[in-house]
């Protein structure tokens, strides 16, 4: 889902960025306020296109502001109350505060979780308030219009938030409730994003009901696209507390496998095609000098040399030298070299002692631990 984000700024030392779905929905939104505000409802009518065009980016742009300060009503509670923050990503139905870790107990939670709302109720109110104040005071009814509709819209994000459905805020204070009550986060987590999985779902028949029944395709689209979200986001939820829990606190040396097959530095890259990449099926090889272990070398690294340099070149030249980026100590905990890979797309890592090679770890064995720990736990 964070694939392609793309970095704005930085605020109080958290990094905002923008997954790329989110500048359609900003060209989105820009278009719907600006088709509404000529309707008689929205009180403005009569004014020329480029008006209502620059309402609907102003207005826009108002929103972002409000979803950027809702997330950092997490953001900060989450850093006051001792949770790292890694960053804020917008994407197509809002923000995300990405938090590294789990609020330490219910009570975090649940103010981490009710911090955004509370952000929303108060510019809603502050903006409706701002409108009222600006009518009576006389102010162009287009700035009126434009406060109306941004204050409107935030009260609105808040109630859709606070749908019990985990990870939406309301989910998070649902959690954050049942957490209190037995003490116990991972059937919290369970039950919450059942929930949330059973309301997306909900939501998604909701919209196909709309959409049939009042011919209203659009509105029937958002209700299911929302549902869509909401239920991948539940189960990934989970999905990721298990893997949490099951990898935490294992340290990687459980999971490498000793012995690796190494490469000689200096030996040809073509050597290294033949006698190692296409006989052995690997992507990446630790690199030795004797019994040292100089670095590692992958396929990726291979691709990027034109193939007439690989009869030339020796594998020590194309190696990269061993770094925190690729190699990583025996005890490091299991979830952060799974971060790691996460991070960098590399799918293995070498295990290393100083420049004496342990093992390698894979995300497939690390993956398939898991599955195993799952399938073993069901059953009992
Ligand atoms: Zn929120």
């Amino acid at each position: 889902m964070f694939g392609n984000r793309i970095r704005l700024f930085r605020v109080a030392g958290i990094q905002i960025s923008a997954d790329w779905s989110w500048f359609i929905v900003l060209a989105l939104v820009t278009w719907s306020l600006s088709n509404t505000f000529p309707s008689e409802e929205a009180g403005v009518p009569g004014l020329s296109p480029p008006t209502y065009w620059l309402m609907g980016l102003v207005g826009a742009l108002l929103l972002f502001a409000s979803i950027v300060l809702h997330e950092l009503g997490h953001a900060l509670t989450a850093q006051r109350l001792g949770v790292p923050i890694r960053g804020i990503t917008l994407f197509i139905f809002g923000g995300v505060a990405e938090m590294s870790d789990e609020p330490p107990t219910a009570k975090a939670e649940f103010l981490v979780a009710i911090a955004g709302p509370v952000v929303s109720v108060v510019l809603g109110v502050g903006f409706l308030g701002l409108a009222a104040a600006g009518g009576v005071a006389g102010w162009p009814a287009a700035v009126v219009a434009v406060a109306t509709v941004v204050g409107t819209i935030n009260l609105v994000l808040v109630v859709f938030n606070m749908i019990p459905a985990f990870p939406l805020d309301g989910g998070r204070v649902l959690r954050s409730a049942l957490w209190q009550w037995k003490g116990n986060l991972r059937w919290a987590t369970k039950v919450s994003s059942r929930i949330g999985s059973f309301l997306g779902l909900a939501l998604i028949a909701l919209g196909v009901a709309v959409a049939i029944g009042t011919g209203e395709l659009v509105s029937g689209m958002w209700f299911a696209l929302i549902g869509l979200f909401v239920r991948s986001a539940a189960r990934m939820s989970y999905q990721q507390l298990l893997l949490r829990r099951a990898l935490e606190g294992e340290p990687v040396s459980r999971f490498m496998h000793g012995e690796p097959i190494v490469v000689p530095r200096a030996i040809s890259v073509a050597d290294l095609v033949r006698d190692y990449v296409y006989r052995h099926h690997y992507k990446t090889f630790p690199v030795v000098e004797g019994e040292r272990l100089v670095g590692c070398v992958s396929t990726r690294d291979v691709r990027e040399l034109p193939r007439e340099e690989w009869e030339r070149q020796t594998v020590g030249a194309l190696a990269e030298k061993c770094s925190p980026e690729n190699t990583v100590p025996p005890e490091l905990d299991a979830m952060k070299a799974l971060s790691l890979m996460n991070r960098t797309g590399r799918s293995r890592l070498l295990v290393a002692d100083g420049d004496r090679l342990l093992g390698i770890i894979s995300l497939k064995d690390l993956l398939k631990f898991f599955s195993l720990k799952m399938e073993l736990e069901e059953a009992a």
